[in-house]
């Protein structure tokens, strides 16, 4: 399994619109951050992980045309590109497009867009949605909630709730790979889920504490208590400098630590991947129990 990170940057990217590119050296290339989205792929099966606005830059960059996406929450930067999907389904992808979301996402993106989902399927635990009376390709919207695990174009995701200041996101577990961006903090139930990570995707937003987002004193005692192998920082804004946080970490002794960069390929070990599915099956038994 394999990440491609599309965009590590929080809500505004890096540089914000305007140039603007706070403490963040612009000469180094891996401060120039999209808004937050990875790719996770296997046997020519992907899994696009939110759709925020650089969604068109972000697969015109990478050259990929996503199978399905799986959206973490309702907020801008993660599912603005929704706008983008008409003429990409007609002229990329060709076909209907699978989407993962729960309801409160879906509420925000049929608010952001009213104009786009004005004829609208509803079938049991799925939504099927079309732009338009005459649109040859549809949306199949599959209603996700945290706990729950399903399968998405072969991947088995593990949905799980995250504190993000005034409400929640998920959090994804994909076999040993987790991805956190839009975290505070995690309550109870999720906790079973951040034992036995290889990689972990998280939240860095901002050098000091806030209500809603991860900084590098929360990362630190996450890492502490959860002892994942490699954590790779996300979310983060025109302050986090790429060699300033990495140093940070660094000499406090927390090597397993590093900021993610865009077009950053991370490769899942299949040694850990098996041991992670029979650490899966516990955490959804635990899961089951709540
Ligand atoms: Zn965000
Ligand atoms: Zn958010």
């Amino acid at each position: 399994m394999r990440i491609t990170v599309l965009g590590c940057g929080a809500t505004y990217g890096v540089p914000i619109a305007g140039g603007v590119w706070g403490r963040c050296d612009p000469s180094n290339p891996k401060n120039e951050r999209m808004r937050p989205s990875v790719l996770v792929f296997e046997d020519q099966r992907s899994l696009m992980i939110d759709i925020g606005p650089d969604f068109r830059r972000q697969t015109t960059k990478a050259k990929i045309v996503p199978d399905a996406i799986v959206i973490t929450h309702g907020h801008w930067d993660h599912i603005a590109g929704i706008g983008e999907l008409p003429y990409y389904m007609e002229m990329a992808l060709r076909r209907n497009l699978d989407i993962y979301a729960d309801d409160a996402t879906m509420k925000c993106v049929v608010g952001m867009f009213p104009y786009l989902f004005a004829h609208e399927v509803v079938a049991t635990d799925t939504r099927t949605i079309s732009f338009g009376d005459d649109d040859e390709y549809r949306i199949i919207w599959h209603r996700i909630r945290a706990g729950e695990a399903f399968e998405a174009n072969g991947f088995h995701v593990l949905p799980f709730s995250q504190h993000h200041g005034g409400s929640d996101s998920l959090g994804l577990r994909i076999r040993n790979f987790v991805y956190s961006p839009d975290v505070k903090s995690f309550p109870t139930e999720s906790l079973p889920l951040l034992s036995n990570i290889e990689t972990w995707m998280l939240d860095c937003d901002y050098w000091e504490p806030s209500s809603s987002h991860g900084d590098p004193r929360t990362v630190v005692e996450l890492v502490d208590r959860f002892a994942p192998k490699r954590v790779f920082l996300t979310h983060m804004d025109e302050k986090m400098d790429y060699a300033t946080l990495q140093s940070w970490f660094e000499d406090r002794g927390y090597g397993q630590v590093a900021p993610a960069f865009d077009g950053m390929e991370i490769s899942i070990p299949e040694t850990t991947e098996v041991a992670g599915m029979s650490a899966l099956q516990s955490v959804r038994t635990d899961v089951g129990r709540l």
